[in-house]
């Protein structure tokens, strides 16, 4: 009853990267920088599992962003000039890639950190990738002209690594979808679709091999940066943003929903939309250093419990912990664990 896992990313040590920023550069370069993700992937897979947590990651310490460290292997993206973009519906602007070409894997993405997480732990692991709707939202178009296109260009991208992560013994992929909250619309029309494009397949190629994973996608109201509080800060007293989407998502193949719970203006009853989908409930909030006691975790846990079934509750982070200090997210990785534990008693 209520396993735990992190939503995905951590904050990389001030060693690999520069600390506490959502584009951080690194610190190493060439095989040295290969070897210092990997170090601090291992650091990461002990501190989460000296946490007690159930479901592990690797905390994305080789990319640098969640998009952009997929985008650097898919040929026929202009790297060297960037131009900046409002992403978000204008919420912040980033310095973006440009699409200038057609769309290809260079190789393997992720091979090298998700067999690494494999080969050290015995855990469950979780392994995150962009979702098409969220990367065309994070990258200018100047070749296919027509967001539909490139969603599906992107996913079927997506789907190649994603069936090689599985054959790398990878227990959950979950596809991160932010965009997901801002354009409801389009993402119950055509966002859920190609996200089912990005994880076509996965059971049933697992199943041929004896491997089939879960799937899982995570949508959240953004990391704790100002851009995002003051977003959240002007949506009013019920965030219902997920009450276009969830529908759309219950009705998909997807396995798991990551979404929002704790300090956060959801209505809890939204997760009722989610019937027949486990339910990774965020418990920890990553907008605050503050740490959660167990009793509010707890709490929090015990909320979701009037919407979701007990054997339907994974106990989450409410987004990733990236741009926080190592204290604080190591501090709240152990007061997940905790609270979960409270729970399981409690609710036994
Ligand atoms: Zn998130």
């Amino acid at each position: 009853m209520f396993p735990t896992a992190i939503a995905g990313s951590l904050p990389k040590p001030a060693w690999l990267a520069e600390t506490e920023k959502l584009w951080p550069k690194w610190k190493a370069e060439g095989p040295d920088l290969a070897q210092a993700k990997l170090d601090a992937t291992l650091l990461w897979i002990k501190a989460q599992e000296d946490a007690g947590l159930d479901v592990i990651g690797d905390g994305e310490m080789s990319r640098q962003h969640f998009v952009h460290g997929f985008l650097e292997q898919v040929e026929g993206i202009d790297f060297e000039h960037r131009v900046e973009m409002g992403i978000r519906n204008d919420r912040y602007k980033a310095m973006v890639p440009q699409v200038v070409a057609p769309l290809r894997l260079k190789g393997r993405v992720h091979a090298a950190e998700a067999q690494f997480l494999r080969a050290h732990t015995t855990r469950k692991i979780k392994f995150t990738l962009p979702g098409p709707m969220t990367i065309v939202d994070t990258v200018a178009d100047r070749f296919y002209g027509d967001k539909l296109k490139l969603a599906f260009a992107f996913a079927e991208l997506l789907n190649q690594e994603a069936l090689a992560l599985q054959a790398d013994g990878v227990d959950i992929i979950q596809f991160d979808e932010p965009a997901f909250n801002v354009y409801m619309a389009e993402a119950a029309d055509w966002g859920v679709r190609a996200l089912e494009r990005a994880a076509l397949g996965l059971h049933e190629a697992g199943l041929a091999s004896g491997r089939a994973c879960t799937t899982a996608v995570h949508i959240c109201y953004g990391y704790g940066i100002q851009a995002n509080i003051d977003w959240k800060n002007s949506l009013g007293p019920q965030w219902r943003q997920y009450e276009q989407v969830l529908p759309a998502l219950a009705a998909s193949s997807i396995d798991q929903v990551s979404l929002e719970c704790i300090h956060s203006q959801v209505p809890a009853e939204l997760m009722a939309l989610l019937k027949g989908k486990d339910v990774m409930v965020g418990v920890i909030d990553v907008a605050s250093d503050q740490i959660e006691t167990a009793e509010e975790v707890a709490d929090t846990i015990g909320r979701a419990l009037q919407f979701v079934p007990r054997d339907r509750l994974i106990a989450c982070t409410n987004c990733g912990l990236a741009p926080m200090s190592r204290a604080v997210a190591e501090a709240k990785l152990a007061a997940l664990a905790q609270g979960a534990a409270l729970a399981r008693q409690r609710y036994a």
